[in-house]
């Protein structure tokens, strides 16, 4: 695998945003695979609302965002806010391809898939400046950093490609939540394994997960009893086989 954009490389491109657009897909036509199921993925027709690349096996679509920083960092910036949040809470969203690239070398340092289940609203952060002649058109960023661990899909980490193997296991062993029932569930779902990566341990206890009593409540500031709420949640992701219960108050992750 290249990780060079320009490997890709045409000329003629009216802008260097067009000329970025261009090469990223390109790169991924050429290099990428669905992650869910291991077979190349296909480029849309131009300027299709739906998405940017869809997989013919089993019908997943694919979102490219790229952007040009030597750092994934915390955001990644997108188009208009609202038909952003429109798109993540409809039938049809599409998962996601994020890739950071190197703006004076043009090499790729990351690149990830993350599943369409795991975007809830909160994650689409409003940028205040509009864009030139439009002040009411209201751009976002789209804020990764609150997207568990487990649920972003590395292709390429620093520059390091992954194996196949790992990335569709990686893919479909997250794939539980897609069953959410609500928004707001998964939301639950999503912060609670967040706060369980923070740990960083395979054993925990229900104590452990008591610290983030103040976070969740920040977060779901509905809920009035958010110690409840943790010991609910945790039982849901052992029904999921995400993790097993130990004895009272004990819980060790699953491999
Ligand atoms: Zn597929």
């Amino acid at each position: 695998m290249t990780l060079n954009l320009f490997s890709t490389m045409s000329d003629n491109y009216r802008s260097n945003s067009q000329k970025i657009r261009v090469l990223t897909e390109n790169w991924v036509n050429e290099h990428i695979y669905c992650p869910s199921c291991g077979c190349a993925v296909n480029e849309y027709e131009n300027n299709r609302p739906v998405a940017d690349f869809y997989c013919k096996n089993c019908n997943e679509d694919y979102e490219l965002k790229s952007k040009n920083s030597k750092m994934l960092g915390k955001t990644i910036s997108d188009g208009a806010y609202n038909s952003m949040i429109d798109r993540i809470t409809s039938e049809t969203n599409p998962n996601f391809f994020f890739l950071n690239y190197d703006k004076s070398s043009y090499d790729i340092v990351n690149f990830l898939a993350v599943p369409s289940y795991l975007f809830v609203p909160n994650m689409i952060i409003p940028r205040k400046k509009g864009i030139p002649n439009r002040p009411n058109y209201i751009m976002c960023n789209i804020d990764i950093s609150n997207i568990p661990s487990s649920g972003k899909v590395f292709y390429i980490k620093d520059k390091q490609v992954q194996s196949k193997t790992k990335i569709l296991d990686e893919w479909n062993k997250i794939s539980f939540l897609k069953e959410s029932s609500s928004i707001q569930s998964k939301g639950w779902l999503l912060d609670i394994i967040k706060c369980i990566e923070k740990l960083e341990k395979v054993n925990f206890s229900l104590n452990d997960m008591y610290q983030f009593e103040k976070y969740l409540k920040i977060r779901h500031p509905e809920n009035n009893n958010i110690q409840a709420k943790i010991r609910q949640q945790l039982q849901i992701l052992r029904d999921k086989n995400y993790l097993k219960f130990e004895s009272r108050g004990k819980y060790i992750l699953r491999k």
